[in-house]
């Protein structure tokens, strides 16, 4: 059996260059581990035909890619410009309507209908992920003209955004369930859900999907200032985060990115969720070759955050070296996660977790974590072993991003598919019969070829039979 190249997890958005079956497979070898497809744009055929084309690269490699849906949200876009990319410079005024009209250099249709709530004179808007910035002058009857304060290219369906304003659109709309709905129907069920403000939002999606009597995995998108102030409930609540860094650079003040980067991804392990951290991270390799020496430390950056996934974005969707893009991605991990162990990151969290035991009652497996990792250190075990109903033990280990891979084992398909997210974790399916895990997973290991004689693995337990979540117990196991 061949293991991955990198523990850090690699999210690829397929696009049209990337959508056939050649390059999904390219990307899979250079070491992409979930495919996400973007629902803000194109039609459901055509992300129909993305789904078939996945499927099919699994048949061929015999391999079980995850996929994740990408729910747009209330994401404000601009219309129709004639004649794009049109040129906005800096010092002209233009106009801004939320009429359905065809826009040009003198107006821009905005397709947000409560825009004239959200604006008044004075207000920030940024267009085109904030590259170009204007600031509205004066409002008349139902146009807003705005002042060009740093100009650039322009083309239709753009995003806008509106800094510090209160957006009245509810993060979840009939048009975003009706998309749940879709991947639902094709079998997807981790989601990404853009824009939440607060906890109630991902409870909603996922009651939603409860009701069609489907269990959904979702991955809060932090991209709003509410959301960065509901962390801690929104991390409850939701299975994984993404750290959405190119809408939040324009909600938020995009100097504050890199220390809210940080917070997040210290709070999403501190709580064992998963977090992917997105957007631009190989930005230039959308058009060259090689990236930016910037782009690979903030990559590396990322890792040594305590980041358990990056993400590609355009690099892979749009870009002219997609599978490039994937490798070095790779390369750089590889090379970071070399050097993990120098940069303390599981004392730190270690270290916290102590602390917190002072405060109050600790929970049993978050001690077996700790100690599970610790204890793979101190006799360098080959693998961690960690039998899961819930993906819930190997997350708990996953956080503190030990040295060795940590082997999930779980009966349950869709835990195994979420796992793909879990920086360091490969994942087996094995039949639900707990009375036996260990030998089946003994048995598994050896045709695989996986453990010779002298190795040390480290196995997690649940010795309350019946009880999922009971992973109370630790043992190192001498291979003979
Ligand atoms: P998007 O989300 O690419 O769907 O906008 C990621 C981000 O905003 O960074
Ligand atoms: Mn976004």
């Amino acid at each position: 059996m061949k293991f991955p190249e990198s523990k850090t997890k690699i999210v690829c958005t397929l696009g049209p260059v990337s959508n056939n079956k050649k390059i999904i497979k390219e990307l899979v070898l250079a070491g992409m581990n979930v495919a996400r497809l973007n629902l803000a744009h194109d039609e459901l055929d055509y992300h129909r035909k993305t789904l078939e084309n996945i499927r099919e690269v699994e048949k061929e490699l015999g391999i079980f890619l995850t996929v994740m849906m990408d729910i747009p949200g209330p994401k404000i876009r601009i219309g129709k410009i004639k004649d794009g990319p049109i040129l906005l410079k800096k010092g002209q005024t233009v106009r801004l309507t939320t009429k359905n009209i065809i826009g040009d250099e003198s107006i821009i249709p905005v397709e947000y209908e409560s825009l004239f709530k959200s604006i008044e004179k004075g207000s920030l808007v940024y267009l085109y992920d904030g590259f170009i910035q204007m600031r509205v002058i004066e409002i008349r009857d139902d146009v807003a003209l705005c002042q060009v304060m740093t100009g650039g290219k322009l083309d239709s369906h753009k995003g806008l955004n509106l800094p510090k304003a209160k957006i009245t659109i509810d993060p979840i709309r009939e048009q975003d369930l009706k998309l749940i709905s879709f991947g639902l129907e094709e079998g997807v069920t981790v989601f990404g859900i853009s824009f939440v403000e607060k906890a109630e939002d991902i409870l909603k999606v996922k009651e939603f999907a409860r009701k069609k009597g489907k269990k959904i995995f979702t991955v809060a998108k932090i991209e709003r200032e509410e959301a960065v102030k509901n962390i801690d409930e929104i991390i409850k609540v939701t299975d994984g985060i993404m750290v959405a860094r190119g809408d939040l650079g324009v909600q938020v003040d995009i100097e504050d990115i890199p220390v809210i980067q940080k917070k997040l991804i210290a709070k999403a392990n501190r709580m064992s969720k998963p977090v992917i951290t997105a957007t631009q991270m190989l930005v230039s390799m959308t058009d060259h070759i090689r990236p930016t020496r910037s782009e690979v430390t903030d990559v590396a950056n990322a890792i040594l955050d305590g980041t358990d996934a990056t993400m590609l974005s355009e690099e892979t969707a749009v870009g002219q070296f997609p599978v490039e893009a994937v490798r070095m991605m790779t390369d750089i991990a590889v090379s970071t996660e070399r050097e993990y162990r120098s940069f303390h990151h599981h004392s730190s969290l270690c270290d916290e977790l102590r602390l917190s035991f002072q405060r109050e009652k600790p929970l049993v497996e978050d001690i077996i974590s700790m100690h599970t990792m610790e204890s793979s250190q101190i006799i360098r075990a080959k693998y961690i072993l960690a039998p899961t109903e819930s993906g819930n033990t190997a997350r708990r280990i996953s956080r503190f991003k030990p040295y060795c891979w940590i082997l999930a084992f779980t009966p349950n398909p869709e835990v195994a598919s979420f796992l793909a997210f879990s920086y360091g974790v490969i994942s087996f399916m094995i039949d639900r019969n707990k009375n036996d895990w260990y030998s089946r997973i003994m048995e598994l290991l050896k045709e695989k070829k996986l453990a010779k004689k002298g190795d040390y693995l480290i196995l997690t337990e649940g010795t309350i039979k019946k009880k999922t979540g009971g992973t109370d117990s630790m043992r190192i196991i001498s291979v003979d």
